[in-house]
């Protein structure tokens, strides 16, 4: 596969394609080279205004809130069909964009979107109120409504994915959306809201403004014309959007940042344990918020687990994206790279034994990081403590289930976790006990939009997937209607 030409990107706003107010314009860049492979058009308020006024404006008219959830559910269906149909254009558009390897956007970004809006076309007709029964001489029911306008607020790592798990399950539920994908990872924003669009999504219902956070993501974060904000990014920039929407007394659903611990005891599978070890650190070049980039090892294995990831590590294939056989792509940009680089240097001063990697590999121009392993860090190292958001594994033994339940729980994070043991009743026991919201039990990142995920503490709340999700994006009417 081969670079191909894109074209200039432009703002999606009430149907139409515009270029910003002022004329703006962003570079996109190629992480696996560091060139640019285009350029899109960059918001400023008045674009902001524009694309909320042109939600608010669909909303009201009824052409997508007044259908009925089957009328939704087809085309959103319509949705996942296109997606389907275009799977190869999006994957490649996502390689190059995110500098993901191609086998992982067909295999799990386009197919995961796809299956987002299947599942939501599928839910969008099972939305219903409920009778209440009372000492009233009254029929009492409840109705589900959208919230109107929804704010979705999305990362770079995962474009197409956490796009669509945000506004899946606002369509579905009726709502409109303003769409502000990441600064450096805009471009399949603007595919989908082509291909919404010729499913059948009416203008307005879905707008896409690109442009950076502090301008075109403040603006629409401060809107007085949203109703909802769903963000999904980090926790610095999530707790100031919380605060926003606070003040706003705004419904919120924040994804924030993950420092997952996989925990390995003594009576697991090794053998079998050391995929998942290794996809839970690599998968995505470690920018995955579900990552699992903390393992912990009971003592008796230690060692030899560390043995074997020192084999099997700098085995995993790390290039070129396009190529079917990389594992590992570069990082998604270059500031990225250099915050790796820089933890793995403070890891250094930490006192931590780098197993394998610890270094950049000079290939294309592009944003590249072996897979690096470090041992023996203090559990109050930055190193551990903090998210690195590349492809980095700390490892830290434990003594006791009692201690590895307490080294796992001891950072402000709990979005994910996992646990390795040939034992049921330990795997039960110790999943009830992590601070996480999904708890993976002997493999990594099994994710599907019926099972929910979000987090706990400094990683957020609210949840996206599942009928969850699409609740979040309603609000509840109780209408009581005299009997006598
Ligand atoms: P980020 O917080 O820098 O940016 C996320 C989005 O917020 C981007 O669209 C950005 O432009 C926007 N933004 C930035 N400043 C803003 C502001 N002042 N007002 C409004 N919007 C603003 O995050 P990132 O670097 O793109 O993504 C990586 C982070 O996202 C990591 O911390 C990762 O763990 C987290 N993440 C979480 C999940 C999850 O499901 N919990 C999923 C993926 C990524």
């Amino acid at each position: 596969m081969t670079a191909f030409e894109i074209e200039p990107g432009r703002l999606f706003i009430g149907g139409r394609w515009r270029e910003a107010a002022d004329g703006a314009r962003t570079e996109v860049i190629d992480p696996s080279r560091g060139t640019v492979v285009t350029t899109v058009a960059e918001a400023g308020a008045a674009d902001v205004d524009a694309a909320v006024r042109a939600a608010r404006e669909a909303y009201d008219d009824g052409a997508w809130s007044g259908l009925s959830g089957r009328e939704r559910g087809r085309i959103l269906h319509r949705v996942a069909e296109l997606i389907r149909r275009d799977a190869e254009e999006l994957a490649a558009l996502e390689s190059l964009d995110v500098g993901k390897p191609i086998t992982l956007c067909r295999a799990v970004d386009v197919t995961n979107a796809a299956n987002d809006y299947e599942h939501y076309a599928a839910l969008a007709h099972s939305l219903h109120g409920a009778n209440r029964d009372t000492p009233l001489n009254a029929l009492a029911y409840t109705r589900r409504e959208p919230l109107g306008v929804v704010a979705a607020i999305t990362p770079f790592n995962f474009p197409l994915i956490l796009a669509g798990s945000k506004i899946a399950p606002a369509l579905a539920a009726g709502n409109t959306v303003v769409h502000k994908p990441a600064d450096e990872t805009p471009l399949s924003a603007l595919r989908m809201a082509a291909l919404l669009a010729e499913a059948g999504v009416p203008d307005g219902v879905v707008n896409v403004v690109t442009g950076t956070g502090p301008v075109a993501g403040e603006a629409l974060l401060r809107h007085h014309g949203v109703d909802k904000i769903a963000f999904t990014g980090s926790t610095a920039v999530g707790r100031h959007a919380a605060s926003v929407a606070g003040q706003a007394l705004k419904p919120v659903t924040m994804e924030l940042g993950g420092n997952a611990a996989h925990l390995i005891f003594g009576d697991a599978d090794l053998e079998k344990a050391v995929g998942a070890i290794i996809k839970g650190f690599v998968f995505n070049t470690g920018q995955f918020c579900m990552g699992g980039p903390r393992l912990l090892v009971a003592r008796p294995v230690y060692e030899t687990l560390l043995g074997i990831l020192a084999e099997a590590v700098p085995g995993v294939p790390v290039g070129d994206p396009r190529s079917p056989e990389t594992v590992v792509g570069p990082m998604a940009g270059e500031k990225h790279l250099r915050k790796v680089e820089e933890y793995v240097d403070l890891a250094r001063k930490e006192g931590g034994r780098i197993v394998c990697g610890g270094e950049r590999l000079d290939l294309d121009g592009g944003y590249y990081y072996r897979p690096t392993v470090i041992a023996d860090l203090p559990n109050d190292s930055r190193v551990v403590q903090e998210e690195i958001f590349g492809p980095v594994l700390t490892v830290q033994p434990f003594d006791s289930e009692d201690e590895a339940v307490a080294l796992a729980n001891s950072t402000p994070y709990g979005l994910a976790s996992g646990v390795q043991t040939g034992s049921l009743a330990r795997a039960h026991r110790v999943a009830e006990r992590l601070q996480a919201g999904i708890v993976w039990i002997n493999d990594w990142a099994m994710l599907d939009p019926a099972v929910p995920f979000g987090g706990v503490k400094d990683s957020g709340f609210g949840r996206e997937y599942g009928p969850e999700a699409l609740a979040a994006y309603t609000k509840v009417k109780s209408v009581v209607v005299s009997l006598d």
